[in-house]
């Protein structure tokens, strides 16, 4: 799929680099953390990221900010939200996205459905809830827009609320030049067309398999494991801890949820590809006790 409108050589090269930008907090040695804690050192930190990013990263990260404008995001919600392309259960889903293949080394790299066993099985591992297991198993299954012919950048990067001005904190923020958002006045204070602490379910976001995913499973699962896949890519706010003025009391009830789930997503994926014979009945179970047998996409 490497194409002018696709340049990652997979999805998988947007999430390493997310890790590079946000390294595992228990990995850092003190002296680290202590540049981190400087501001100044952080700025500095932070355009090193930009500058190493490799050059499909950055190209990928300029298309995101050029075409992610509010009227794009309103049009992809009218063509996807309706949830009339496919009826299909979640183990049926999950077969479906492993179907995406891309240019990265089928060897070396693991699949999205090993993405998503790994992170699951780290959240059963550590004695979380039932529904937290569920929701890391399923988290990434709105990546099957890329199936439909979507371009990566409307798929996967991290997310933001658009419609209002964009966080400095926003990973290769100088991309946004190019937005035609950038010249609509309404758009560009820091409230832009939200009130106060309106709440993030009144904000429009980014487009992207987060949002989609929501609104496949949002009658199902509770609150927290809904926020959970909403928002994990809105690395602005869960890691950064932007945008704070737009969100209510539940979300930041809820963000700790969010945030609790951040490390699965980022730092689980490791080489031993879970055994699925295995690991197939209990997921089975746990995928009955809360979805029905068929769902709409
Ligand atoms: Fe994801
Ligand atoms: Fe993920």
């Amino acid at each position: 799929m490497n194409d002018c409108n696709n340049p990652l050589t997979g999805l998988e090269e947007w999430e390493e680099f997310l890790k590079q930008r946000y390294p595992e907090p228990e990995t850092r040695s003190s002296a680290k953390t202590f540049e981190a804690a400087n501001p100044e050192k952080k700025k500095e930190a932070f355009r090193n990221y930009e500058t190493a990013a490799r050059p499909s990263v950055r190209e990928f990260y300029r298309l995101n900010h050029r075409y992610q404008t509010y009227e794009f995001g309103q049009g992809k919600r009218k063509e996807f939200l309706s949830l009339n392309r496919r009826q299909m259960g979640v183990w049926e889903a999950l077969e479906y996205l492993n179907t995406l293949v891309d240019d990265s080394d089928p060897d070396t790299d693991l699949s999205q459905l090993d993405h998503l066993l790994q992170t699951a099985e780290q959240i059963r591992r550590d004695g979380q809830p039932r529904w937290f297991i569920l929701a890391g198993l399923i988290h990434d299954l709105g990546k099957i827009l890329c199936l439909y012919g979507e371009p990566q950048w409307a798929v996967v990067g991290d997310t933001f609320p658009v419609g209002c001005a964009w966080s400095e904190r926003i990973v290769f923020h100088q991309f946004f030049e190019d937005n035609p958002d950038s010249r609509q006045a309404a758009y560009q204070t820091r409230l832009g067309v939200y009130g106060e602490h309106c709440g993030l379910d009144n904000v429009r976001m980014s487009w992207g398999h987060d949002e989609y995913l929501f609104h496949v499973v949002k009658d199902y699962l509770p609150p927290e494991a809904l926020h959970m896949i909403r928002y994990h890519s809105f690395y602005p706010a869960h890691r950064d801890g932007e945008y704070t003025f737009l969100m209510n009391e539940q979300d930041r009830e809820m963000f700790k949820w969010v945030r609790a789930f951040n490390p699965y997503d980022l730092y689980t994926k490791s080489h031993a590809r879970p055994n699925l014979t295995e690991l197939r009945p209990f997921y089975d179970e746990l995928i009955r006790e809360y979805f029905p047998a068929s769902l709409r996409w």
